[in-house]
């Protein structure tokens, strides 16, 4: 597996992820991505809105505000949730109600006192993730306090100010919207609302890259069901798998990837059962995608509910959230992607998610006929794919050069070309070169991204 530094260092050089506001000394918990990074974040995201809304009959999207009247937070439970104090691990960042963590640690020193410190005691999953990071060695734990996560924003300019919130997650703006979707669409329960957007949590120990930021983007679905415990279980499974095959379909590798069951105690205030898609990182098991099962929680509080045509009854739907981490993915496409061979490296992203589709150069930077065949070429492909051009240096380098930020195919223009109009296509996993007919580029690369 890659070394995280490893990937913090080619996100720089290349300019997928720059540190936030770096000439000035950075800013904790905030990154920058650059000309590659912000094609591969897109790409995660056209790729989740393809599949979560133009893909299904019974999803829409909208777009919310971030800033949302305060009462929003109020009756969503966000405001009063933050008040228990808690300890935070200063290695894997789990957080953790004190008493909790105590309790465990006494069953714990008790069970170890019975067997006079033989080391092979069974501890159960859950004792574990009181006591353990991942990598099982203890946690480290902060001071208890409360961790308020939401970013206070005053707005106006004469006194006083309008105090409201950053929002600390997608999720608001879906139900306080729900009203107007049915109003303004045809759907019924059951269906879906998704979005993409930014999210701001005040957290205390931002690390690990751009895993755990202060400001970050969520892809959520809220897919609305009729209040039923066997309807909920099978929509919850139903979710759990298609998110899982999702990340899987865009070259995850499977063995990185596990679902976590979230115990009681570590629940959020409005999820009914919740678990996680984890990617093992090189810092451990890391949570970057979770289905909660959210009830009628946020529907129930905003005092929203539905009319069923059919049978004149009024209820509240209940929730199954679906909710990603576009930072955390793309930090873990990234992780995965990254591929040591003996003399270079190479980012095997999936072709779609590639920030670059195409390369095209001229064999040789120096023969006009070349280069302006070449520019034709480019031309052409950059209409239907994002495609670079570079004619520095020899092939060699500017295989490795492409290699390492994960272009599928590279194409050269030769002398052959100016006979024959064939190019040669070089394939960055296998390194095979092929001869193709300039007509029968754009359907050969076609036909490579769909599968
Ligand atoms: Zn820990």
């Amino acid at each position: 597996m890659a070394k995280l530094e490893e990937v913090v260092a080619l996100a720089k050089r290349r300019g997928f992820v720059y540190p936030g506001s770096e000439i000035y000394g950075g800013l904790k918990g905030f990154w920058d991505y650059g000309p590659l990074g912000v094609e591969l974040k897109n790409n995660i995201k056209s790729a989740w809105w393809n599949e979560m809304v133009y893909g299904r009959d019974d999803v829409v999207g909208i777009d919310a505000a971030i800033i949302m009247n305060p009462k929003v937070w109020e009756v969503s439970g966000h405001t009063e949730a933050f008040t228990d104090p808690l300890v935070e691990c200063k290695k894997c960042h789990k957080r953790f109600r004190e008493d909790h963590v105590e309790e465990r640690k006494k069953i714990h020193k008790k069970i170890r006192y019975k067997t006079k410190g033989v080391s092979n005691i069974t501890l159960t999953n859950e004792d574990k993730y009181y006591l353990f990071c991942s990598d099982g060695v203890s946690h480290e734990f902060t001071e208890p306090r409360v961790f308020n996560l939401l970013t206070e924003v005053f707005l106006g300019v004469t006194e006083p100010k309008q105090k409201t919130y950053l929002r600390g997650e997608v999720t608001q703006g879906v139900f306080v919207n729900f009203k107007n979707i049915l109003d303004s669409t045809s759907m019924k329960v059951p269906f879906g609302i998704a979005q993409i957007g930014k999210a701001f949590r005040n957290e205390i120990t931002p690390g690990n890259f751009t895993y755990r930021t202060r400001e970050f983007e969520q892809m959520e679905l809220e897919y609305f069901i009729k209040p039923d415990e066997q309807q909920a279980e099978k929509t919850f499974e139903y979710w759990k798998k298609e998110r899982m095959d999702w990340y899987i379909s865009l070259g995850m590798t499977k063995e990185n990837l596990r679902f976590r069951k979230h115990g009681k105690d570590e629940r959020a205030h409005y999820a009914k059962f919740a678990e996680d898609i984890e990617y093992k990182a090189p810092f451990g098991w890391s949570e970057f995608e979770g289905i909660h099962h959210r009830g009628d929680w946020d529907l129930g509080r905003h005092k929203l509910s539905y009319k069923d045509d059919e049978t004149g009854k009024e209820y509240t739907p209940w929730v199954i959230e679906t909710s990603g981490g576009v930072d955390r993915s793309t930090l873990f496409f990234l992780i995965d992607a990254y591929y040591k061979a003996k003399d270079r490296v190479v980012l095997r992203l999936h072709p779609r998610l590639a920030p670059y589709k195409v390369a095209v150069f001229p064999l040789l930077a120096n023969k006009p006929k070349l280069v302006e065949k070449a520019r034709k070429v480019f031309g052409k492909l950059r209409l239907s794919f994002h495609s670079t051009w570079d004619d520095r240096g020899n092939i060699g380098k500017r295989y490795y050069a492409q290699d390492e930020i994960g272009t599928p195919w590279c194409v050269t223009i030769d002398f052959k070309t100016l006979d024959d109009d064939t190019v040669t296509v070089r394939d960055r996993d296998t390194t095979k070169q092929e001869r193709v007919n300039i007509t029968k580029l754009i359907a050969y690369f076609d036909e490579r991204l769909k599968t």
